[in-house]
């Protein structure tokens, strides 16, 4: 059974309900992306399916299981499709007509929703009606990236989990125990993403590593010429989003400078940029420039059609003015 230690506790909890006949129809699973909180959710459906389950073990090997594992188990649904932004009406209404059948196989259903800022107000509407008197052995398992406050009343009818990164020190022990050596590198990579364990193993795994460290010599470089252009190239060629977050977070550090946090900086390998930006700007320079690039984000994340250069350019010169690099 592949689950991360950080979600043992979660898992064991949630099997126990159901081993005493006092699970929630509706779990909903506040959290961040990253932790694996899908693989839970996964592991959870699988032992709840299974035809040979031992105590919190499921078999592997039952018609269910295999069922599960080729992601062909028709009592599963999962909504999958993340190219699309929006999850409507019509989709909770399949997922109603399904639920009121008879199971395929067994006599558990489970839905899972992940992502639930990708409901409409009708889906969620149609969600709600749903939930209020769900069908025998019907288990929903919604999952909220965003914490949103806005659903109070789906709030009032799911059992609430909140999962949060694990501490820094058993990140650092899960990344070692991944092969994973340099310790400075895990310490940052983790502040990086936001105490990700699996999303810090992907970023040295992936070459993001290497690319960050590109871009902070073009950056440094670039803020000593007092021109920030020498780092349009290299922004604009590929993961434009994420150096913009790592920019940002380079800012957020130099602000940490000034509250005298220097423990808690996530690029204490970059202490060069970090100091040139809080020895040289107040907190409000700083705070407008995070703003700006925030802004510049949001345009590139959501304005479709738009030339992304242009874009990138654009918050570049008007970066120069709020730094006073333009004479
Ligand atoms: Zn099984």
């Amino acid at each position: 059974m592949k689950c991360y230690p950080w979600l043992i506790n979660t898992y064991k909890e949630i099997i126990k309900q159901h081993q005493n006949k006092k699970a929630h129809h509706t779990i909903l699973i506040k959290t961040t992306k990253g932790l694996g909180v899908l693989q839970l959710i996964k592991n959870i459906s699988q032992w709840i399916l299974c035809d040979n389950k031992n105590e919190i073990k499921y078999c592997n090997t039952c018609h269910n299981c295999k069922l599960i594992i080729s992601k062909n188990h028709p009592d599963f649904y999962y909504y999958k499709d993340n190219n699309n932004k929006i999850i409507t009406i019509n989709y909770i209404r399949m997922i109603r007509e399904k639920i009121f059948q008879y199971p395929k196989q067994g006599k558990n259903k489970i839905i899972l929703l992940s992502n639930i800022e990708k409901l409409t107000e009708s889906a969620i509407n149609s969600l709600l009606k749903i939930l209020e008197e769900p069908p025998k052995n019907t288990w929903f398992f919604l999952v909220d990236y965003n914490n949103l406050k806005i659903y109070s009343t789906l709030h009032s009818r799911c059992l609430i989990y909140t999962l949060f990164p694990p501490r820094e020190k058993h990140s650092l022990h899960w990344l070692k125990n991944k092969n994973l050596k340099n310790k400075i590198f895990n310490v940052i990579s983790l502040r990086i993403n936001q105490g990700s364990p699996i999303l810090a193993k992907e970023f040295i795994n992936n070459g993001l590593w290497e690319e960050r460290k590109k871009l902070c010599i073009y950056f440094l470089n670039s803020i000593k010429k007092k021109n920030l252009i020498k780092i349009f190239p290299i922004l604009s060629i590929n993961n434009t989003i994420l150096k913009i977050d790592w920019i940002c977070l380079l800012l957020f550090d130099s602000i940490q400078i000034h509250f005298n946090q220097k423990k808690k900086l996530t690029n204490f390998d970059e202490f060069q940029i970090i100091q040139f930006f809080s020895r040289n700007y107040n907190y409000f320079t700083l705070k407008k420039s995070i703003t700006t690039w925030i802004k510049c984000r949001y345009r590139l994340l959501n304005i479709s059609g738009i030339n992304n250069e242009l874009l990138i350019l654009e918050q570049l010169l008007r970066w120069e003015n709020i730094l006073k690099f333009t004479n």
